[in-house]
């Protein structure tokens, strides 16, 4: 295991399985022991491992205690003069009981680099790297690239372009850097430099495109920048999200935003924003039964893929109390944003204030023999109509 330490780089695939390894956490151990450790590893996390928040991270820690604990037991009952190597084995389990708290910490606290991301991207920054492109160099940029931190960000970014030969992604990140700080020039010159080294380096198409969609008189290049991306990575659904925004807002094509998002869902039915985004197209067609119970079926698949998702369900409220006229199913609604975050308090009670005035004046378009607007299937006064 001294090898992790010795190399420039390791990149670990961090999974439940990985977090209960005692190899594994051995060699996580290690890495800690560097102080520049930070700057070592890439973390790519596998399944779904529940380190985000304290409770899932006293869960990881209870478990090595317990295993230590277990070893603890059994040695009480062997004679002394055996136990040599059980007694070595004890104190590594202390060790990773003891540290694997603040390393979660540290993992939990990066942008992480999950595994469907990698996948997403075809593994591309891997191998790219594998291809001429020296592995350790790369990997330390996409260290930097999950950085929170935007000066330490920048200056090791700097280091990077003095010790490397420079390429497409340096620069790239260099430019999201400039954004974050709102020096959109210096984006631009990143970016530009980025697509001058390689012109089919997609996630800056997509960074590119989505920066400058927002500025005056730049639409259609961000639009040529956006499909080029989407072109080379068909499964970008990032870059289709920001394509269809970009064709309903600024070019008032909603059929062409329609396309991008039906696109999604062909390929990931779970995608929540693809159908939230959806429900513009149909608020942009006459208002009848049938688009308004196509909207509600909408956002409740939206809501259904992704539960803490604000804007789908304060989308949904207002839909329901002005147009559909659920005003208790739209207060619900507006009850769960608040559970989901506290900080939407005020904002609510605005909404909330709404659905009062509107309900005052205005009726269900339900009548009860309908199917109900939520696409259950089941008739109005069986479903949400019940009361
Ligand atoms: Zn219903």
């Amino acid at each position: 295991m001294e090898e992790i330490r010795d190399c420039d780089f390791a990149i670990l695939l961090i999974s439940e399985k990985y977090l209960k390894s005692k190899n594994c956490m051995k060699e996580v151990l290690h890495v800690l022991k560097d102080k520049n450790y930070e700057e070592k590893i890439l973390p790519i996390i596998v399944d779904n491992p529940s380190f985000y928040s304290t409770p899932g991270r006293i869960k990881y820690s209870q478990y090595w205690q317990d295993e230590k604990n277990e070893v603890d037991k059994l040695l009480s009952t062997l004679p002394t003069t055996s136990i040599v190597k059980e007694i070595a084995e004890l104190k590594i389990l202390e060790d990773i009981a003891h540290n694997i708290n603040d390393f979660l910490i540290y993992i939990s606290d990066i942008n992480n680099i999950t595994f469907e991301k990698l996948k997403e991207e075809g593994y591309k920054s891997i191998i790219e790297s594998l291809g001429g492109v020296n592995l350790s160099h790369l990997a330390s940029l996409l260290t930097i690239s999950i950085m929170k931190d935007l000066n330490k960000k920048e200056l090791l970014l700097d280091k990077w372009f003095e010790e490397n030969t420079v390429i497409s992604e340096a620069y790239a990140i260099r430019a999201s850097i400039a954004k974050d700080k709102d020096n959109i020039e210096k984006a631009n010159y990143n970016y530009e430099k980025a697509l001058e080294l390689d012109e089919n380096n997609f996630y800056a198409l997509n960074n590119y495109g989505y920066m400058i969609s927002r500025i005056d008189g730049q639409a259609d290049k961000a639009k040529e920048l956006l499909e080029k991306a989407i072109e080379l990575q068909p499964t970008f659904t990032i870059a289709r999200l920001n394509l269809g925004v970009l064709l309903s807002h600024q070019f008032k094509d909603d059929d062409g935003a329609k396309i991008q998002y039906e696109e999604i869902i062909s390929y990931d039915p779970t995608e929540a924003k693809a159908y939230n985004n959806l429900t513009n197209y149909y608020k942009s067609k006459k208002n009848n039964k049938k688009n308004n119970n196509k909207i509600c079926q909408l956002y409740e698949k939206a809501i259904k893929f992704n539960p803490d998702y604000i804007d789908a369900r304060i989308g949904y409220g207002s839909y329901l109390s002005e147009t559909m006229g659920e005003h208790n199913y739209a207060l619900k609604q507006y009850n769960e944003v608040i559970k989901i975050d506290e900080k939407f308090h005020e904002v609510i009670e605005v909404f909330k204030q709404r659905v009062e005035k509107i309900k005052l004046d205005r009726k269900t378009v339900m009548s009860r023999n309908d199917k109900c607007f939520c696409g259950s299937k089941k008739k109005y006064k069986k479903c949400h109509g019940k009361n």
